[in-house]
């Protein structure tokens, strides 16, 4: 068969859904491998390198397999074949009327952000790549727009304090912030309802600060909506870091829901002129009240709040790479016979949760399993 690597369309990604390395990879699975002309451009991967790596420079839409980073747009379904398979970013739960047009085209279509977060998954887990890319890229936003040193120093010039910087959630994108910042010598502080994750704050080199209210234990790693009891404890220590810290990021997310809200505009106000939030949670509604996703906003009293919703695709290059490496995981799964022939077994979870459109039917969500 051969799989087809598209240029994506969404303004402002950089990303590519198969790098030169992957594309040897695809090609030793069997596969033959077309690129359309540029698709790498932006990851800084040429034409010339993907040429040098076997695939053929050309028409990526009629291929038997698609890959892709985002969601095909319609213009871009209808360039797909009759019973071909799309590969991509499809946010399943957010987008039903994008899984109904894909099954009207006909065609088989993989969610890569519907991998379930079972260990043997993990080498497929695009959510949780991008989240670690995106965790340290917050902090390089937020130390471009700081303007000050993170590191304290002592210079024959006088003294220089360390910056002290806020994670709110520790989740994969929080604890990649805890390194990033504490690697840069801020005091880096975090807190997040699952206290499990005390152990992971202090060894990235950050504080963990409890919310001291009993939360229902979370079974499959994940955090429950927090109880009104527990909003409040947090909301006093929000309130009190804010008018503490010169960095914030949060990143808390439920999954199913709009993101919580942790920073209310009294907090804003809270902070002293120069501090900088990113808001990880922008593109779910935002974890701050004055996030605007998508753009760095500036407040009455000097605060600048980062909305960006396109972390991980500042750090092209890299993302490509783990995004690519992702997806070769994934067809390395549905390509068992190694004879370039892309094959789903449904009795296989994680193929299973994967595939949300199978040959014009609509196979979302898929059936509940115990992943413990
Ligand atoms: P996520 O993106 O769903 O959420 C981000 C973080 O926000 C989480 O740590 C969550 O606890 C936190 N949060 C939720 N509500 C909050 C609130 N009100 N205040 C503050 N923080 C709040 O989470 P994630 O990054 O995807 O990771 C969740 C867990 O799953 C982690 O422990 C991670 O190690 C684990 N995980 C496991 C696998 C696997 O086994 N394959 C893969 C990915 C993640």
């Amino acid at each position: 068969q051969r799989i087809g690597v598209v240029a994506e369309s969404v303004s402002g990604e950089t990303r590519v859904a198969a790098t030169p390395a992957t594309v040897k990879q695809l090609l030793g699975l069997g596969y033959e491998v077309v690129v359309e002309s540029e698709a790498g451009a932006a990851s800084g991967f040429t034409d010339q390198a993907y040429l040098d790596a076997g695939a053929g420079i050309g028409d990526a839409w009629d291929a038997d397999v698609v890959l892709k980073v985002n969601a095909p747009s319609e213009a871009e379904i209808a360039k797909l074949r009759h019973g071909a398979t799309v590969a991509g970013l499809l946010a399943p739960a957010q987008k039903p009327e994008l899984l109904q047009s894909l099954a009207d085209a006909q065609v088989t279509a993989l969610a890569l952000d519907a991998v379930p977060r079972i260990s043997r998954a993990q080498s497929m887990d695009v959510l949780s790549s991008m989240a670690n890319i995106a965790g340290y890229r917050a902090v390089i936003e937020a130390a471009h727009v700081f303007g000050r040193f993170f590191t304290g120093q002592v210079t024959a010039a006088g003294k220089v304090p360390p910056a002290k910087v806020l994670i709110a959630g520790a989740g994969v994108a929080g604890l990649a912030a805890i390194g990033a910042a504490s690697s840069l010598g801020a005091i880096v502080r975090a807190t997040d309802p699952r206290p499990e994750v005390a152990d992971q704050v202090k060894s990235l080199g950050g504080e963990y600060l409890p919310v001291n209210v009993v939360q229902e234990q979370s079974t499959d790693g994940y955090a429950k909506a927090t109880s009104a009891d527990y909003d409040r404890a947090a909301a006093e220590l929000y309130h009190e870091q804010a008018k503490d810290v010169d960095i914030v990021v949060t990143t808390a997310l439920i999954p199913g829901r709009p993101a919580p809200r942790l920073l209310t505009a009294a907090d804003v106000a809270a902070m002293k002129p120069g501090s900088v939030i990113v808001d990880m949670a922008a593109a779910m509604g935002g974890n701050v009240e004055g996030t605007v996703a998508g753009r760095a906003v500036v407040t009455d009293n000097g605060v600048t709040i980062i909305g960006y919703t396109d972390l991980a695709s500042r750090l092209p290059a890299q993302a490509s790479q783990l995004f690519g490496t992702n997806l070769l995981n994934l067809v390395k799964l549905l390509t068992p016979g190694k004879d370039g022939q892309l094959t789903i077994d449904f009795d296989d979870v994680v193929q299973r949760a994967v595939t949300v459109v199978q040959a014009g039917d609509v196979t979302w969500p898929p059936p509940a399993v115990s992943v413990s």
